[in-house]
């Protein structure tokens, strides 16, 4: 919702958004942009989510009757589908710089930003500057129960909360969630690191299995992709060999498994599921 509100708030029906093809606001929001807003997305393909200025040149549409209005760019970071991906820093600036000079307004997905932050050593300020808008997820490798959030000037919040209510989601007993989400931002962000390194181990695994390929090979923060070939069967056949042995991972397409490491499992776990991953070879 926080990223549905985000594309709500900069756009009116009858725009577009460019976006990375994979991004979790075309591919995971249950067409929210047409559904909610009467807006298209443009999809653009990109290696591991990351789009570059270059990638966006040329594709504001003409001022023409027959033309979609383009209006907000949106990126992603990290990148689930790319593989928990982060952009670099001056990457975004340069695709802020190019949104501006267009006239666009540009707004982040940043359910994982945290992972972002740790692995790149920036702050939470480096990347706030760049964007209109900042969309966070307590929920993911933070560890909360439920949350996410929409940042973004007082104008555009307010217009926001507006949007929020029609969209179903004003709650008057947030307060016990925000206490959730401000113990986390206290206690959980430093840790993901370990997340970090614990997906290491998972991926070695992964590459030491004949018929498994990971996507992308190297792994940046706490995702592991990989495809299995037809010698495993399908993505949900290995998942459920993995269950057996008391290792969750998703079947997120027939031959692609996610495995995600998180603070409920501890490093011990993070071992035996990469023992289990590696005697599927
Ligand atoms: C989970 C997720 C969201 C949305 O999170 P909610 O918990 O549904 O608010 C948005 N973007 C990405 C990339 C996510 O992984």
């Amino acid at each position: 919702m926080a990223n549905q509100i985000a594309v709500r708030v900069h756009c009116r029906p009858q725009d577009e958004i460019l976006l990375e093809t994979n991004s979790h606001i075309c591919l995971w929001e249950a067409g929210g942009p047409a559904a909610l807003s009467g807006v298209t997305c443009r999809t653009i393909d990109s290696a591991r989510g990351l789009l570059t200025a270059a990638d966006l040149e040329g594709k504001v549409r003409p001022d023409d009757m027959q033309s979609v209005r383009t209006r907000l760019v949106a990126l992603e970071n990290t990148h689930n589908r790319g593989g928990g991906t982060c952009y670099a820093l001056d990457a975004v600036q340069a695709i802020s710089r190019w949104a501006r000079a267009n006239g666009l307004a540009i707004h982040l997905d940043g359910a994982r930003i945290w992972n972002a932050l740790v692995k790149t050593g920036t702050t939470a300020a480096d990347w706030g500057a760049p964007f209109d808008t900042v969309a966070v997820c307590f929920s993911k490798g933070l560890g909360t129960p439920v949350g996410s959030m929409l940042l973004g000037p007082r104008d555009l919040i307010a217009h926001g909360r507006r949007v929020r209510k029609l969209f179903g989601g004003a709650m008057r007993q947030v307060g016990y969630l925000a206490a959730a989400c401000r113990y986390a931002l206290d206690h959980h962000i430093a840790r993901l690191a370990d997340d970090h390194v614990n997906a290491q181990l998972i991926a070695s695994a992964a590459r030491d299995v004949p018929g498994f390929t990971l996507t992308p090979p190297d792994v940046e923060t706490n995702l592991v992709w990989w495809e299995v070939d037809a010698r495993h069967g399908t993505a949900k056949q290995v998942a459920e060999r993995l269950k057996a042995k008391g290792v969750l991972v998703a079947p997120l397409g027939a031959r692609v498994i996610r495995a995600v490491t998180h603070l409920d499992v501890s490093r011990e776990q993070c071992v035996k599921a990469a023992e289990a991953v590696r005697a599927l070879g």
